[in-house]
């Protein structure tokens, strides 16, 4: 067996499986792509992948969730490890995002089967089924991680209201058959990710690398802030219960609260906002507007959801309206395996990589496999941070840059 330090990916065929894969489900005048999940192009591209595991020698195999995996199979039978992402997109997408974990995952194994590798644990490339969320996202990873049900799979539904079992029989699939893909977390010892980190930090700092450390949780909410709709010219300054001078006062104290009561690593956004009735002449009796508030700690988030909670209550007060909310969503953060983490970076310190330990800021299956497993992600600079749209890019030498620490990563992890 040849020394698996010396052993690097091959760009060239990085470089063809992107552009190629790009090429299945692009529209040609705005030049996006159009890879939502269980279209006929998501399956389009799960059979390029497919005939792509098949041609390099690995093990192909498809489960109930209809997620594509490859697997190099190992010399014991300790726990595997998965390596991978999503190869659906959202309508008008860019060429990286998912796709380039699972690339880069088939070109790992590609590489190790080719010189003959025969790991200690099985390796596994996995691209998990609608990541980006046309019937709700991650359905997937959480298929994987036992996190589906079936009054789910009855119900979930895009927002043309086509059912995913629907589109699943469509295509030959018994959406049931989504409850079998779990797996017993004894079998799995790691889940590795690599994505474009999709902001600008990586860009800016000029680090091919970033490893990720924890991945940030949520909490989205719809807020109301009641008042009372009236004349903007015969109803005086002092006598009015102007609802969207409540969500002005709000958003001016979001910098603080996170000041005082966030980490480094909170962010917190006011992204939609409807003032009503909506007429220049009327004072807004009515604003409903998200907030959507994330960190990497759940002790942080809790009081921040606390101090948001005050400042609305007590701006409502002040400026007599009523303050209603709903939380929408809430997400755990997840930190990554103290183990990967360590193996990445030392990685990246042989290969002579610059690198950047950080947090994600975006959910990935990563966030759902660690809910089950112990996982890594890697991150490569996104051009501009720009993402989800036609002009997402990355440097082909960091894309190899990338791909290097992933492969020497597996290659370490899997020797048991
Ligand atoms: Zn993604």
């Amino acid at each position: 067996m040849l020394d698996c330090s010396t052993l690097k990916v091959n760009l060239k065929r990085i470089k063809s499986d992107i552009l190629t894969l790009a090429e299945i489900g692009q529209n040609h005048e705005d030049r996006g792509i159009y890879r939502m999940a269980f279209t006929d192009a998501d399956m389009e591209g799960k059979r390029w992948l497919s005939d792509r595991i098949e041609d390099a020698g690995l093990a192909l195999s498809t489960d109930g969730a209809v997620n594509i995996s490859g697997t190099l199979h190992g010399s014991t039978d300790q726990p595997r490890i998965l390596v991978g992402s999503h190869i659906d997109t959202v309508p008008c997408a860019g060429a990286l995002d998912g796709t380039l974990g699972v690339v880069v995952g088939l070109e790992c194994l590609r590489r190790m089967h080719e010189e003959k590798v025969v790991p200690q644990r099985t390796l596994e490339l996995i691209a998990f089924s609608d990541e980006e969320g046309r019937f709700g996202g991650m359905f997937g990873s959480q298929s994987v991680a036992g996190k589906i049900n079936p009054e789910r799979l009855a119900t979930m539904s895009d927002l043309d209201g086509v059912l995913l079992g629907d589109e699943m029989r469509r295509h030959g699939y018994d959406p049931l058959a989504a409850l079998d893909a779990a797996r017993d977390p004894e079998t799995i010892a790691n889940y590795l990710e690599l994505h474009i980190e999709q902001g600008p930090v990586l860009d800016r700092s000029h680090k091919p690398i970033g490893i990720v450390d924890e991945i940030t949780g949520l909490f989205t909410w719809s807020v109301w802030l009641r008042g009372e709709a009236n004349h903007a010219g015969t109803t005086p300054m002092d006598m009015r219960n102007d609802a969207f001078m409540g969500l002005a006062d709000f958003a001016h104290e979001v910098p603080r609260i996170l000041e005082e009561n966030g980490s480094d690593r909170s962010r917190a956004t006011i992204g939609k906002a409807q003032i009503l009735p909506g007429a220049a002449n009327t004072v807004p009796g009515l604003v409903e507007f998200s907030l959507d508030v994330r960190d990497t700690s759940e002790v942080v988030l809790e009081e921040l959801s606390s101090a948001f909670r005050k400042a609305l209550s007590a701006i409502a007060r002040r400026r007599n309206l009523m303050f209603e909310f709903e939380q929408k969503s809430y997400l755990s953060p997840v930190a990554c395996s103290t183990e990967v983490v360590q193996q990445l970076q030392k990685q990246s310190e042989q290969l002579g990589l610059d690198y950047h330990t950080m947090p994600s800021g975006a959910a990935h299956d990563a966030q759902i496999m660690g809910s089950i497993v112990p996982i890594g992600m890697v991150f490569v600079p996104s051009k501009n941070g720009q993402s989800h749209s036609p002009a997402e890019w990355t440097a082909w030498s960091d894309i190899e840059a990338g791909a290097n620490v992933m492969l020497q990563t597996l290659a370490k992890l899997s020797q048991g």
